[in-house]
C-alpha cells in the first residue's frame, strides 16, 4: 500500500531530477543568450506532479480483496480518470471495473492551464519500488521513468518552432532517429512461401518512435547523473546490496532493464510487430539496448571493451542538450 512516506520519497525525487534538468538547461549552448532559455525552464518548473492516489481509495472493502489478485496483470492496464489533477480511482459498483482502477503508467497530460505529471499508484509498489530498496535501483527504475517524463516536454512534438529551427537541436534528433534506425534484430519469423520460419534482419524506425527514444536515453542520463550527485563517484562501485555482487551503477541499469522486462521478449513475432508498428515505442529490447548504448556508464559499470556490442563510439551519440 502506498503510505504518505513513499510519496514523500518520489515527491523528492521528482524535485531532484527537476532540479539536475534545470541545470542542464542552464548549461546548454544553444539556449544560453536566448529569452529561449526563460522559456524552458518555466515549462520545466510549471511541470505540476501528482502522486499516487489519494488515501481515500484505500478505503473502500473491496481494496483488499482484489489488489493481491491483480496487481500483476494490472500494470499492463490502463484505466485513467484525472480530476482537479489528482489521480483518482474509480471505485465503481462492479467487480469488474474494480479491477482497472489504478492508473498504471506515468503520463503528461495537457490541460489548458499547464502539464500535470502523475505517477501511478502501482510504480510505487514491490516488486518495483520500496523505499528500503538501494536508492540505486529506485533512481534506475522510478527516476529513470521521472526523467524520460519530463523530456517529453522537450520531445520534438511538445517543443515550439525556436527549438524546432534550432541547427543543434536538429542534429541531435536526426542523430537519435539515425541511432535508432540502425538497431536491428535478426527475428525467426513466419515464411508464407515455405510454411516454415525464416531469419530476417527487422531494424527499428527511429522516425515513428523519437518521441519516446530521445526522453528514454535524456531521461535515464539524468536520472544516473542525479544518482551521481546524490550517492558520490565511491557509492557507484559499492555494492548495492552486501549479499549480493552488483554495484550500485550495475544496479542502476538492471533496474532500468527491469522496467521493460516481458515475457513476450522470446517471441519473435511479438517484437517484429513492435518493431516496425507505428506504436510511438520501440519494443522493449530496443528501449534498454538504446539507453545502455548511449550512455558510456553502461560501459564503464559493465566493463564493456570497445567493439562490444552495448559500445557506441562517441560521435554516433546523441545529445539533446549539448554544453560545448
Ligand atoms: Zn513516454
Amino acid at each position: 500500500m502506498t503510505q504518505v512516506s513513499d510519496q514523500m520519497v518520489v515527491r523528492n525525487l521528482i524535485e531532484k531530477i527537476r532540479h539536475r534538468i534545470r541545470e542542464k538547461l542552464l548549461s546548454t549552448t544553444f539556449l544560453k543568450t536566448d529569452r529561449e532559455l526563460l522559456r524552458s525552464l518555466d515549462k520545466l518548473m510549471e511541470t505540476k506532479k501528482a502522486v499516487g492516489l489519494p488515501e481515500t481509495a484505500f478505503e473502500s472493502p473491496l481494496y483488499e480483496t482484489t489488489y493481491e489478485v491483480d496487481r500483476f496483470e494490472l500494470f499492463l492496464s490502463l484505466y485513467k480518470r484525472r480530476q482537479d489533477r489528482d489521480m483518482l480511482v474509480h471505485l465503481s459498483n462492479s467487480r469488474l471495473e474494480q479491477k482497472f482502477v489504478f492508473k498504471t503508467y506515468f503520463d503528461f497530460s495537457a490541460s489548458y492551464d499547464g502539464e500535470t505529471m502523475e505517477i501511478s499508484h502501482m510504480y510505487m509498489q514491490r516488486p518495483f519500488f520500496a523505499v528500503q530498496f538501494p536508492d540505486s535501483y529506485n533512481y534506475g527504475f522510478l527516476g529513470n521513468t521521472i526523467g524520460h517524463e519530463f523530456f517529453h516536454q522537450f520531445s520534438p512534438k511538445r517543443v515550439n518552432e525556436f527549438w524546432q529551427k534550432n541547427e543543434r537541436y536538429i542534429e541531435s534528433a536526426n542523430c537519435y532517429t539515425k541511432f535508432y534506425d540502425d538497431i536491428c534484430f535478426d527475428l525467426s519469423l513466419y515464411d508464407s512461401v515455405t510454411n516454415g520460419t525464416k531469419v530476417r534482419e527487422v531494424c527499428t524506425k527511429g522516425s515513428t518512435d523519437l518521441g519516446e527514444n530521445m526522453p528514454d536515453v535524456e531521461g535515464a542520463r539524468v536520472a544516473f547523473e542525479t544518482m551521481r550527485a546524490e550517492l558520490g563517484e565511491v557509492a557507484l562501485k559499492e555494492r548495492a546490496i552486501p549479499e549480493f555482487h552488483y554495484t550500485n551503477e550495475q544496479m542502476f541499469f538492471i533496474a532500468v532493464a527491469q522496467l521493460h522486462c516481458d515475457k513476450d521478449l522470446n517471441n519473435h513475432q511479438y517484437l517484429a510487430d513492435e518493431m516496425l508498428d507505428e506504436d510511438p515505442h520501440a519494443s522493449g529490447n530496443v528501449r534498454v539496448n538504446g539507453i545502455a548504448m548511449q550512455m558510456a556508464e553502461f560501459a564503464d559499470a559493465f566493463h564493456c571493451q570497445p567493439g562490444d556490442p552495448m559500445v557506441t563510439a562517441e560521435e554516433e551519440k546523441c545529445y539533446l542538450l549539448p554544453t560545448d
